[in-house]
């Protein structure tokens, strides 16, 4: 019988690698990340990332052929909660999102020629990438409804639409457009994906939408999310990425993995944020005890501990199902880890800012940052409520509703079925035999 929870001598080595390096080399540059800018920031991190490619740990998520190492779900799941721990890691391990996501996508559908131009030199660090699908018009919780179109005209596909959101959009130099091709289709065969040059006429970055990540004005900062206006962007024929109307089944092959790497990344997040929690609870004094001994805060220490293994293994057990069944059978297990990860990131979060007070409100610590990251967590890549229904109609296909509407548990019912089925030996008994 294979039921096995351990992770193999050779790859944990690995993870204990990348947990000290972390610690030691990338933690420390996250509290001068302002300070670096930009450019700081990124010749802070060469040298880090030559030490991950000697380390073989280089976008790991990437098939041998592109220098990655083909890692399963598992194995990049374990890796992803590292990483979590620190928003910048990514940078340092060549699979900061939407780069990665946008890498998989053109090694998934690219052609040889888009895989030259655009796939190559963003693995080089050379370029940048946005994906840009949500609209502000339309819900980006139903993409069925995306009203940005591209139009053939002889040799060219002509676009005209609006997005936001698009992550990096305005310091990208392509972006990956997914727009409406065959609007008679069916639902989910409407759309296309698209890469162009990011200064292709037409494309207009309108501006960065302030969040409650940068609540202020500001643009081209990395991390900022885009508002671009398409009008009239002229690209040639062989700018369509993947078959025509295969849009959403390329979206789904990106986003799919990418869920199990934010959940994993979201439990690096909470356990820093639960150690911090721990921490807090043996020094402050209040009311005559340290808060370690308060029950409402042993409840928040023990309550976040089980949500944490909860979310962790529910997250590896959907890794491993897509490893070992492929990405159909892990569906509804990727829908219930992204809601309910969401949730215990955000949990695990609020009550180590709450135990902390002032001082957890305040920029002094990073709990605030991960406060307003964890809000962020239950809206992108499909809001709570769509997973919810997802997982919901999923469960129900096993379900059928009972015969003239008596529930299948109804005792009454099931006495009586009991009563005959049993009718010789409750004789026996109640004639005392
Ligand atoms: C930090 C961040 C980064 C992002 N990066 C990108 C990016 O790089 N590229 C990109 O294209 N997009 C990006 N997005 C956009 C993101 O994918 C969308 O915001 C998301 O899909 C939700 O779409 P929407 O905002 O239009 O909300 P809507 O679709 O309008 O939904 C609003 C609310 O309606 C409710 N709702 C929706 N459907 C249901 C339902 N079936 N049942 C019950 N309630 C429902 C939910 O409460 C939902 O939150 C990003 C968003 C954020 C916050």
């Amino acid at each position: 019988m294979a039921w096995n929870f351990s992770t193999d001598a050779d790859f944990q080595r690995k993870l204990d690698w990348m947990s000290e390096f972390m610690r030691e080399q990338i933690w420390p540059l996250e509290t001068v990340v302002q300070e670096l800018g930009w450019e700081g920031l990124v010749r802070a991190m060469r040298p880090l990332q030559a030490e991950v490619k000697a380390q073989g740990l280089w976008a790991a998520h990437l098939d041998p052929e592109l220098g990655g190492q083909g890692y399963g779900q598992v194995k990049l799941g374990l890796m992803h909660e590292i990483l979590g721990s620190c928003p910048i890691a990514p940078l340092a391990f060549g699979n900061a999102a939407p780069d990665s996501g946008n890498s998989e996508i053109l090694a998934l559908a690219g052609t040889p020629e888009q895989k030259d131009r655009y796939l190559h030199p963003l693995l080089a660090g050379d370029l940048k990438s946005a994906f840009s699908m949500t609209e502000p018009d339309t819900a980006g919780s139903d993409p069925t409804l995306l009203q940005t179109a591209a139009v053939r005209d002889g040799d060219e596909w002509v676009i005209n639409g609006r997005k936001w959101f698009s992550s990096n959009g305005s310091i990208a130099d392509f972006l990956i457009v997914m727009a409406v091709t065959d609007p008679d289709a069916r639902r989910h065969q409407r759309a296309s994906m698209f890469v162009l040059d990011a200064d292709t006429p037409g494309v207009r970055i309108l501006r960065d939408v302030p969040t409650m990540e940068h609540p202020w004005d500001s643009y081209g900062v990395y991390g900022n999310h885009a508002e671009i206006a398409y009008e009239d962007v002229r690209i040639p024929a062989d700018a369509l990425l993947g078959a025509r109307g295969a849009g959403f089944l390329i979206a789904q092959q990106r986003l799919y993995p990418g869920r199990i790497h934010h959940c994993m990344r979201w439990l690096g997040v909470a356990r820093r944020a639960f150690d911090m929690l721990c921490e807090r609870s043996l020094y402050r004094y209040a009311h005559g005890s340290t808060l370690a001994e308060k029950q409402t805060v042993q409840n928040w220490i023990a309550d976040s501990a089980a949500q944490m293994q909860a979310a962790r293994l529910m997250t590896l057990h959907a890794a491993w199902k897509m490893d070992t069944e492929g990405v159909g059978a892990a569906r509804t297990d990727i829908a219930l880890i992204k809601f309910f990860g969401a949730q215990v990131l955000h949990d695990v979060v609020d009550r180590a800012l709450q135990a902390h007070g002032s001082l957890g409100y305040s920029t002094d610590l990073p709990l605030e940052a991960m406060y307003r990251y964890a809000r962020a967590a239950r809206i992108y890549d499909g809001p709570d409520e769509v997973h919810r229904a997802s997982v919901a109609r999923q469960v129900l296909r096993g379900y059928e509703p009972p015969a003239d509407n008596v529930p299948s548990e109804h005792v009454p019912t099931r006495r009586e079925a009991a009563r005959e089925r049993f009718a010789e030996l409750l004789h026996a008994v109640t004639a005392n035999d």
